[in-house]
């Protein structure tokens, strides 16, 4: 008797956890990732302000899968679905499938706002943080040589949409970054000037966490510097400026954009999905009338308990990939499914050296402890016994010595696309980059 086959969507991290349970069993699979690695998205940020070089956060997806007999793995781009031909759309040409796990994630949404779109450096993948990591170096090295007091000043603002985790590790890491590093590269530039605004729409920063650790977190940023402007919306941007909806300007040439996501591929698959392009899934995480096709992680909209869907975490999306894959055992097996239930051991971000927020079973954590919990977290669970180790060692190094390795500019470059009057077509930062490497 033939053998299933199984076809996974994406090797983040609902992916990986479906490849760890579909290993050794009586399915054959293939893995689909338009990238050849998977990429561990909480540290991100860290090759943006150069703590880590960027191999650091990414694991090889070949490497992932080459230990199992049964499963296999294809660059290829998803474009599409044939649902009666029950065949993936892909860059690389058609892909059968019998069953079908999609775990594409999300990406930046910019919520409509064509200027913000093509000026902010967004945080959507390895390219992006290089990109916006040798941007960020290149303007201390312009300011080290501008005499225009403006433009100097312009170069060192430095303003990040978004007060949620991304956008406060952000903040709190290029504020450590300025003071304690980049003081000491550039001696003769006076950094007083340089400016981190933090900008969010709510009146506090962390939203989702509970108020004495939002209050936590604004107190400890301020105290490195970082200017918080809350209660108001970014409007507009330029690659020189930011508007607010309560009419300030900000002259800026770094924009970075940290506001909000929506589902991959929600505008390519014909499936209902929620205002964010999540996928409407029933409680076993299939497509309703779809039942050899299963949603998880950031692309999969489900309500929780408390009625509210599920956020797009990577806890969230870690257990769904494992439910889902085991969900598919069990229709192989003419077993009944199970419904999905998140086991919630916590959340937390750090916003400096010893500073950090934390909830975990209940319990609320600040400082220092959390710090060490949270770095214990992302040693444990990012991919690869070689990546554990050079974190450990760089981070050591870095909290001792004050000097991220990783302060060079290489690689992916961007410059400020045209503005559509200018006669020039219309990019977003992700599009002019990708197109750099090609
Ligand atoms: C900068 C940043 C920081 C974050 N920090 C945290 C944090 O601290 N804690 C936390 O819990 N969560 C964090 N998150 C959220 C977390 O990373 C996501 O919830 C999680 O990655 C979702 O997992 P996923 O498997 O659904 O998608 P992903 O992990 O995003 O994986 C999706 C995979 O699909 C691939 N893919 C995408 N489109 C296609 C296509 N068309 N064809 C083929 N392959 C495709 C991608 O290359 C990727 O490998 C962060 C996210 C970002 C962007």
């Amino acid at each position: 008797m033939s053998r299933a086959q199984v076809v996974l969507v994406g090797i983040g991290f609902a992916g990986r956890e479906a490849v760890e349970v579909l290993a050794h069993q009586d399915v054959d699979v293939l893995v689909l990732d338009r990238y050849n690695y998977h990429t561990f998205y909480p540290l991100l940020y860290q090759v943006a302000i150069a703590g880590v070089g960027p191999d650091e956060v990414a694991y090889p997806a070949r490497a992932l899968v080459s230990k199992y007999p049964n499963v296999r793995f294809r660059m290829a781009e998803v474009t599409g679905l044939d649902l009666a031909g029950r065949t993936v759309l892909t860059d690389k040409g058609p892909v059968p499938y019998e069953y079908l796990i999609l775990a594409a994630g999300s990406r930046p949404d910019f919520f409509g706002l064509e200027g913000v779109a093509r000026a902010a450096f967004p945080l959507d993948n390895i390219n992006d943080a290089i990109s916006m990591r040798n941007h960020i170096l290149e303007c201390f090295e312009r300011a080290s040589t501008e005499t225009l007091l403006e433009r100097r000043r312009e170069l060192l603002t430095f303003v990040i949409v978004g007060g949620g985790p991304t956008g406060v590790e952000l903040a709190g890491a290029l504020a450590e970054l300025q003071r304690h590093t980049l003081r000491s590269d550039f001696p003769d530039l006076s950094l007083d000037q340089v400016r981190i605004v933090l900008i969010e729409m709510l009146d506090t920063v962390l939203p989702l966490y509970a108020e004495s650790l939002q209050n936590y977190a604004r107190r400890k940023l301020e105290q490195m510097g970082v200017e918080l402007i809350l209660g108001t919306a970014v409007e507009d941007a330029t690659c020189h400026s930011v508007d607010l909806e309560d009419g300030q300007t900000i002259d800026a040439q770094t924009v970075i954009w940290a506001a909000g996501v929506r589902a991959r591929l929600s505008e390519a698959l014909p499936f209902e999905t929620d205002g964010r392009g999540g996928m409407i899934v029933d409680e076993t995480l299939q497509i309703p009338e779809h039942p050899q096709t299963f949603v998880a992680g950031d692309m999969a909209h489900l309500l929780g308990p408390d009625g509210k869907p599920y956020p797009q975490l990577a806890p969230v999306a870690t257990q769904q990939g494992e439910h889902a894959a085991k969900n598919i055992l069990r229709l192989v097996r003419n077993e009944p499914l199970q419904p999905f239930r998140f086991k919630d051991r916590g959340t937390m971000t750090t916003i400096g050296r010893a500073a950090a927020v934390a909830e975990v079973y209940g319990r609320q954590l600040t400082g220092l402890t959390a710090w060490l919990l949270w770095l214990a977290v992302h040693i444990f669970t990012i991919m690869g016994f070689q990546n554990r180790l050079l974190l450990l060692i760089h981070w050591a190094y870095d909290y001792f010595r004050y000097a991220p390795g990783a302060r060079i500019i290489v690689g992916v470059r961007r410059e400020c696309p045209p503005e559509p009057d200018d006669g020039g077509t219309f990019e977003t930062l992700s599009q002019s980059v990708d197109a750099t490497l090609r």
